[in-house]
Formats: structure tokens, C-alpha cells, sequence
């Protein structure tokens, strides 16, 4: 069987490309773009990612914000500093880079932001409406991920999907948007406390695996012909490594996004599709 490579890379350079042209309508109808991060400590993986976001924001004619606060920073100043953004009028989206560092409420921090300027769609206001079916940001990490099944015209209606992760960030959303109607999955949401995962993910046509775990997926979880996204990042000595065993899942998957170059450059062109959305007026 040849294994198709669900390259994150390739379908983002196309995404940014739509971006890159929505941003200049929007700039030629006079209503500019302003993309903005705020990072609060000293946290090394977090710098590396906000300076992704100001890069990529850049690199299609965003306005980039870039807000830092010290790792002694208050929940109070976290507070005050969001209020700033949401009352710039330059600022139509914006991002608080999670972890906060130790101490501070990281939820009460994604509240504050205005829904209308929540980039991440991780406002509950935003995931309520997810839920039921309206339109607003939507979770980057998984909107990136049903991009790529789309740009590959992997089918999701009538699939069993199996999302093995349930954070907020990740594995709910994703395990809701492939429920919804018209992607129309049959969805199991698996998670520490599920007993036979192996046997579980075994039944999907479509495994999300968003652990946290290098390596843990291999072939004992994967029907043959499945589609395997792997959303893990795990720093290790070997580099950057996903979730699952890569070289011999695919061997049996039909589809396999790779670690790095699959997931990571989706979840980023997501939150530039969803900028463009906050800006653009209803
Ligand atoms: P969390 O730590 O918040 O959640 C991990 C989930 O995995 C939890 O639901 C947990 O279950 C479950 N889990 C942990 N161990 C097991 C196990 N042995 N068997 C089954 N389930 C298990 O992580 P995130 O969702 O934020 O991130 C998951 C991974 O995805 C990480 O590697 C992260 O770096 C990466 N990530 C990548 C992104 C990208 O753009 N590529 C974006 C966001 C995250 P329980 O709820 O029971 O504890």
C-alpha cells in the first residue's frame, strides 16, 4: 500500500497564500489587520512560538503586536494587559500564549480576551457556539487538522474517528468538530482512563492521537488503513517526535501527518485564518 504523507507544510503554504489575499481586500477596503501575542515569563518554548506567530503574521501582511510581561507578572497585570489590547483599535486579534507561568489562572486569562478579538476560538463563548453550530473562531490546533483531510479529500462522513486526548485546547474540540453535521464521524473521545485503548483505536478509520507521548501509537493501535494524525510535540533528545511511532505505523496506515511538518505549521496558519475572520465585518 503507498501511504499517503499529509504534509501540514504544504496545505499551510497554501492556506497563508489565501490569507496573504483576504488581508490585502480587507487592507484595500481600508480596515487593517492586527494580530497580537501576549507572553508572560521567561518559559524558552513559548518565545520560540510567539516569534513564529509575529513571523507568520508578517509574512501575510499582518500587523504584529508583541506584548511581554516579566514571570513575576500579577493576574491583575495579565488582566490590565489584556483590557489594553481589547480597547486597541489596531488590535483585531489576539493571542495570550498558554502556559502562564506557575501561579496564574490561565483560563481566567482566555475569558478576559473579547470573543471578537479571540483568535485562539478558545473564549468559552466561542466554544459554546461551536457547539452549537454557529460560526466564530474556531480551536486552531483541530480547524489545522480538518484543513489538511480536506486539502487530501480524506472523506469524514460515515468514519469512525477515534480522538485519543481531551484537553480543551485539543481533544475536545477536535472530538465535537468531527461529530458536527456534515463531517458526520462516529467519534469516540479516549483518554488516560480508557480501558483497551489499543483495541479502541483500533476501530478507527481516523485516530487523532494528542497524548503528549513519543512514540506510544504503534501498529498494535492502528486498523490497517486507517488515517493516523499525530498532534504530539514531544521535545527529546532524538529532536522533535509525535505521538506515534512514525516509520512503522506507516507501513499500515493509508494517511500519516508526520511530526515535525504536520499538525504544528496547520495549527499556525489556523490562527491567520481566524484573524482574518475577526476582521473581516459580518
Ligand atoms: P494535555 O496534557 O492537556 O492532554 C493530554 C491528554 O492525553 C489528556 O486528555 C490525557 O488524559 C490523555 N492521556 C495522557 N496519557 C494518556 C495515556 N497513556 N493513554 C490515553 N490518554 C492519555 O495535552 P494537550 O492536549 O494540550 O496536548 C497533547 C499533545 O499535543 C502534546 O504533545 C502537545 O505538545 C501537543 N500539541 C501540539 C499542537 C500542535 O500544534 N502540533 C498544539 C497543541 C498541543 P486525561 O484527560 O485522562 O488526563
Amino acid at each position: 500500500m503507498t501511504t499517503q504523507i499529509i504534509s501540514g507544510t504544504e496545505v499551510a503554504r497554501a492556506v497563508k497564500e489565501q490569507v496573504r489575499s483576504d488581508v490585502a481586500a480587507l487592507d484595500a477596503a481600508g480596515r487593517s489587520v492586527g494580530l497580537a501575542t501576549l507572553l508572560v515569563g521567561d518559559d524558552p518554548a513559548s518565545h520560540v512560538y510567539v516569534g513564529y506567530k509575529h513571523k507568520d503574521a508578517e509574512s501575510v501582511g499582518i500587523k504584529s503586536i508583541d506584548v511581554k510581561l516579566p514571570e513575576s507578572a500579577t493576574q491583575d497585570q495579565v488582566t490590565a494587559a489584556i483590557d489594553d489590547l481589547n480597547a486597541r483599535d489596531d488590535v483585531t486579534g489576539m493571542i495570550v500564549q498558554l502556559p502562564l507561568p506557575e501561579g496564574l489562572n490561565d483560563e481566567a486569562a482566555v475569558e478576559r480576551v473579547l470573543p471578537t478579538k479571540d483568535a485562539d476560538g478558545l473564549h468559552p463563548f466561542n466554544l459554546g457556539r461551536l457547539i452549537l453550530g454557529q460560526p466564530g473562531p474556531l480551536p486552531a490546533t483541530p480547524s489545522g487538522i480538518l484543513t489538511m483531510l480536506d486539502f487530501y479529500d480524506i472523506e469524514t462522513a460515515g468514519k469512525m474517528a477515534v480522538v485519543v486526548g481531551r484537553s480543551f485546547l485539543v481533544g475536545r474540540p477536535m472530538a465535537i468538530m468531527l461529530g458536527t453535521k456534515g463531517r458526520d464521524c462516529t467519534v469516540i473521545q479516549a483518554h488516560s482512563h480508557t480501558p483497551d485503548l489499543p483495541g479502541v483505536c483500533r476501530q478507527a478509520d481516523i485516530l487523532i492521537a494528542a497524548v503528549g507521548r513519543p512514540g506510544m501509537f504503534t501498529t498494535e493501535y492502528i486498523k490497517p488503513g486507517a488515517v493516523v494524525i499525530d498532534v504530539g510535540t514531544n521535545r527529546t533528545d532524538d529532536g522533535l517526535v509525535g505521538d506515534v511511532a512514525f516509520d512503522e505505523v506507516s507501513e499500515v496506515a493509508s494517511a500519516i501527518s508526520p511530526v515535525p511538518g504536520g499538525v504544528g505549521p496547520m495549527t499556525r496558519a489556523s490562527l491567520l485564518v481566524n484573524t482574518v475572520r475577526l476582521a473581516t465585518p459580518a
